[in-house]
């Protein structure tokens, strides 16, 4: 017979030896099927600031608004994203990043709201593909992407066009020599190669011209819906029929809307079939 009772129980206050640590330790290695939520806490842990805070990979949260990209701020941002990708490769794991990968073959999957590719250098394969063990609910800094195709392209193969357009940006038309406004290139300054040949094609053929994608950091911005929202939902519905019995919830007081959500969706299914939901609630400077 299942237990009725629903049990959460919080890492933080296991103490060493106690009954409590014992029971979270049998409730572990009883489980089948885990999935995992992590948050910020967990790359704080690794030295990384939370993004909330000065100092934070979204300190400056002006920037980090969709709009960004449609103004004059987009070079701004690119740049930015650049130092702040280069910063976060300098970050190594922590032992809590490396623990769902510990727990394969029982992890279904860690949806990550972390951008700082700690979960992949951990050995977790990250991504939106079937295959992938490690779903970045926020996106990533790993790549850059385009805003309409979402195809995704290196910060190698970009950075001296970022960092040369910027130049252009900060010295507002005055050292311009190319005879463009500057205005013009904030309009267009790296269009997607896809949707810019596709247009060219279109173009000859007379057909109306289709929207040309954007360069845009692979990180959802504050205020942004995931532009691929419905493959994460997709695949959280997945994990939900494949039953899991054991829910991590790991350095994350779940105030954003989209794990909250998660939660909601994984903790229910999990109670009724007597699985487990545990909360870590690693501290985030709050
Ligand atoms: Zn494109």
């Amino acid at each position: 017979m299942m237990p009725r009772q629903p049990v959460l129980t919080r890492l933080t206050h296991a103490r060493p030896g106690s009954q409590e640590l014992q029971a979270i330790a049998d409730i572990l290695s009883s489980a089948q099927k885990v999935v995992v939520i992590a948050g910020a806490g967990v790359s704080i842990a690794a030295g990384i600031p939370d993004f909330r805070l000065l100092g934070g990979l979204y300190a400056d949260g002006a920037l980090f608004e969709n709009a960004a990209f449609f103004d004059s701020r987009r070079a701004q941002l690119l740049k930015t994203a650049l130092s702040i990708r280069d910063r976060a490769t300098e970050y190594e794991p922590t032992e809590t990043h490396k623990w769902p990968a510990s727990l394969r073959p029982k992890l279904l999957r860690c949806y990550t709201q972390n951008v700082d590719m700690l979960e992949a250098k951990a050995g977790l394969a990250t991504g939106l593909g079937p295959r992938c063990d490690c779903v970045p609910l926020h996106g990533s800094l790993a790549n850059l992407k385009y805003h309409l195709c979402h195809e995704a392209y290196e910060w190698q193969d970009y950075r001296r066009h970022i960092e040369d357009y910027v130049i252009k940006d900060c010295n507002t038309g005055d050292s311009d020599t190319e005879g463009d406004k500057d205005e013009d290139k904030l309009a267009l300054p790296l269009p997607c190669p896809r949707c810019s040949s596709r247009c060219e094609t279109r173009k000859e053929a007379g057909m109306r011209l289709l929207p040309i994608g954007q360069l845009r950091p692979g990180m959802i911005m504050l205020d942004e819906a995931h532009p691929e929202g419905e493959k994460i939902a997709h695949l959280a519905r997945g994990d939900n029929l494949a039953s899991p019995d054991l829910l991590l919830v790991l350095g994350t007081s779940l105030r954003v809307d989209g794990p909250k959500r998660l939660l909601r969706q994984f903790a229910g299914p999990i109670h009724r079939r007597g699985g487990k939901v545990i909360r870590e609630l690693v501290k985030t400077s709050e």
